[in-house]
């Protein structure tokens, strides 16, 4: 592609287009997972939707590879292609709130800090991911779990619209309501079915203080801990949410030192009633064990939407692998056990996220995504330093993965899936797979939305 037709499309943009050997593509090019090193020939940094349309046109008059971009968060790569146009959407970050109908109109652009502190100046908020810097699009298209999911549902339940270019061009407002069937697609589908220029979400109150943080043990309390929390869980009230979390314990002062760099567990917690009955819920889980560090308290909703921030800075290298399960059994304790008590990569990490509530209430036919009766998700997510090889991290979160996959209810969770496991689309999307791919064939028959985990016209 001759740099001249990028420069003639920069032209009729309102945002900028960054080309190979231009001045910040290097920073461009990038994404938060530096794992991957593609060199797109360029960059489109749209700021609004008649930009995306020209981009799009653009690729289909040239035949051109293409990404989609929102927030940059994937966990495969998919957002950045090589060697043809990013369209970059990170530009396009407005947020109208609606405090009277408890909606929210954002942009594909926004991140999930931008829209917490935008709700929660009106008391609101809605389902959205535990790390402030993730983006709501690609969060939002996969399924969307949270804090809020057990007790609100998965960001996508709480979609109400959606405007789209699709494979023709079109810009088209879905919804319950208009072009249905693809409304049920994209609330899973991810990025197959077009571009969405604009979210339109429910809102709840929540806030403005929770109760929230972490009760860390031992790695030699953890199998004892993992025990107690899975009964804890299975009646716990749709207010808590509490992940079961392997880290290495970082080196700073919060811990102490005698555990810097080893395994740890811990219960990472958010309780979103009021603080006296959350005092009294989260009781059993304040008071279990002997732990080293416990740090519960009353914080605003969106101090509590960023505890995991420092912990996943972009700019390291990381490798995700998950599975669901219906139960924690003994067997698969000692599976974890086993292989979480050396976790290679300084930023490794292997947690337990609790579904059920508001996501198990919702038909797994009613939306494209159909994982609505596992009780876990397991994310096996090995992080390490540029400076790290490779192998050792990645061969332990594969053998790691195959180890717990007797133990696993099947399917995957589509915004989980890592770099090498297209094999695994139709287990993302089980009994849905099937529909899925009429409605690809019927809106987009050539599968021009293929940057993504794909799902190939029928
Ligand atoms: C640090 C971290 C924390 C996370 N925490 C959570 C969590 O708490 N809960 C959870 O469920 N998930 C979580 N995730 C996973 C997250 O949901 C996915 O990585 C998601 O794809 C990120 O969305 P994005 O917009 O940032 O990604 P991008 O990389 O921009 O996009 C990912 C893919 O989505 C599609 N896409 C993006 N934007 C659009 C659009 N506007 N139109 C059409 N398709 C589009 C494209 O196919 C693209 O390849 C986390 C990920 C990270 C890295």
């Amino acid at each position: 592609m001759d740099k001249n037709q990028f420069d003639a499309l920069g032209k009729e943009l309102s945002g900028n287009i960054t080309k190979q050997g231009d001045s910040g593509y290097q920073q461009l090019r990038t994404g938060w997972n530096s794992f991957f090193d593609k060199y797109p020939a360029a960059i489109a940094q749209c700021k609004n939707s008649d930009d995306v349309a020209r981009c799009f046109r653009f690729v289909k008059e040239y035949e051109l590879e293409f990404s989609v971009r929102s927030g940059g968060h994937d966990y495969a790569g998919k957002s950045i292609c090589e060697g043809g146009l990013v369209i970059d959407l990170s530009g396009m970050n407005s947020i109208e709130i609606d405090s009277a109908e408890k909606t929210a109109i954002v942009g594909p652009g926004v991140r999930w800090g931008a829209f917490d502190e935008a709700a929660q100046g009106h008391g609101l908020a809605t389902t959205g991911a535990t790390v402030s810097t993730v983006g709501v699009a690609g969060y939002t298209l996969g399924g969307g779990t949270g804090y809020l999911a057990r007790k609100h549902g998965l960001a996508l339940d709480n979609l109400l619209s959606a405007r789209i270019i699709t494979a023709t061009g079109e810009s088209i407002l879905t919804s319950e309501y208009h072009y249905e069937d693809l409304f049920w697609a994209i609330r899973g589908g991810s990025g197959n079915f077009g571009i969405v220029t604009s979210f339109e979400f429910s809102l709840h109150e929540v806030g403005p203080e929770i109760t929230a943080g972490q009760v860390v043990f031992p790695f030699d309390q953890a199998g004892d801990v993992l025990r107690f929390y899975r009964g804890f869980m299975q009646d716990a009230p749709e207010e808590i949410a509490c992940y079961a979390f392997f880290l290495n314990a970082p080196p700073i002062d919060a811990f102490p030192e005698s555990y810097h760099g080893k395994p740890v567990l811990s219960l990472v917690m958010a309780h979103i009633g009021d603080s006296e009955t959350a005092q009294t819920e989260l009781a059993p889980l304040l008071n279990f064990g002997d732990p080293i560090m416990n740090v519960v308290q009353p914080m605003p909703y969106t101090a509590a939407q960023t505890m995991f921030d420092e912990g996943m800075t972009s700019g390291n290298r990381w490798y995700s692998k998950a599975h669901y399960l219906d139960e924690i059994s003994d067997v698969a304790i000692d599976t974890m056990l086993q292989h979480t008590k050396k976790l290679p990569g300084a930023f490794s990490v292997a947690y337990f996220e609790p579904l059920g509530g508001a996501i198990n209430r919702v038909e797994p036919e009613l939306t494209a995504f159909p994982h609505r009766d596992s009780a876990y998700t397991l994310h096996i997510f090995a992080g390490w330093a540029d400076t790290e090889t490779d192998e050792e991290p990645m061969n332990w979160a594969k053998e790691f993965h195959i180890a717990m996959s007797p133990h696993a209810s099947g399917g995957v969770y589509v915004n989980l899936m890592g770099q090498d496991e297209e094999n695994r689309v139709p287990d993302a999307y089980g009994s849905n797979f099937d529909r899925l791919k009429e409605i690809k064939k019927e809106w987009d028959p050539d599968n021009l939305f293929s940057h993504n985990h794909n799902i190939e016209p029928t």
